[in-house]
């Protein structure tokens, strides 16, 4: 089954990945990188609190696992973005907990959470053990390609033939691409709660 989304343009392009324009008011930022005193937020809750993350390089499986989990999940290469200041930077302009394998980059960016795993479902056990709800959307939110918002769509006349006829479906609002509750999320769920549970 493809995943494509029919006529919908780029599929791996910068251009559609464009979602909050909201990356580039680094300005704020000194050169070096240090905004400390600007941060108010309790940090000590932010973390179980927060619904937004940055995920590093590396970790785009995880960074679409969150997705379906239904957060706002920045993906670091989707921006554009490997260097470590223009990601630290983003993590504190976008108030993003940042997720990283990087142990010096944890450190320099508040709240940030380092993961020891390369698997993605390890990934996920370790945010959840450090207090992140993982559990897979019923109402899908968020594009796993994209990180865009997700519209159920109810009359769907320009429906693809390859989206189920019948069944909710959505539809991203960046990219365009279609959502059901198939095998493939089927999957996802599958993988997510293992994770839960180990
Ligand atoms: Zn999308």
């Amino acid at each position: 089954m493809s995943r494509e989304g029919g006529g919908s343009g780029t599929v791996d392009g910068d251009e559609t990945i464009d979602d909050d324009g909201t990356t580039d008011d680094d300005g704020s930022t000194d050169d070096d990188g240090t905004t400390n005193g600007s941060r108010t937020a309790d940090d000590e809750t932010r973390r179980t609190r927060t619904e937004r993350f940055l995920v590093d390089v590396m970790c785009g499986t995880l960074a679409t696992y969150l997705r379906f989990c239904g957060y706002d999940a920045a993906y670091a290469l989707d921006r554009g973005v490997e260097d470590d200041d223009r990601i630290a930077s983003i993590a504190a302009a976008e108030d993003r907990t940042l997720l990283t394998r990087d142990r010096e980059l944890a450190e320099r960016v508040d709240g940030a959470l380092l993961l020891e795993s390369r698997d993605p479902a390890d990934q996920l056990a370790e945010l959840a053990d450090a207090g992140v709800a993982i559990e897979i959307a019923e109402t899908p939110r968020r594009c796993g390609r994209c990180n865009g918002r997700l519209d159920r769509v109810s009359d769907t006349p320009n429906r693809p033939a390859y989206v189920p006829s019948e069944g909710s479906v959505w539809r991203c609002r960046d990219c365009g691409q279609w959502f059901w509750k198939g095998s493939h999320w089927r999957d996802v769920r599958a993988r997510i709660g293992a994770a839960r549970s180990t």
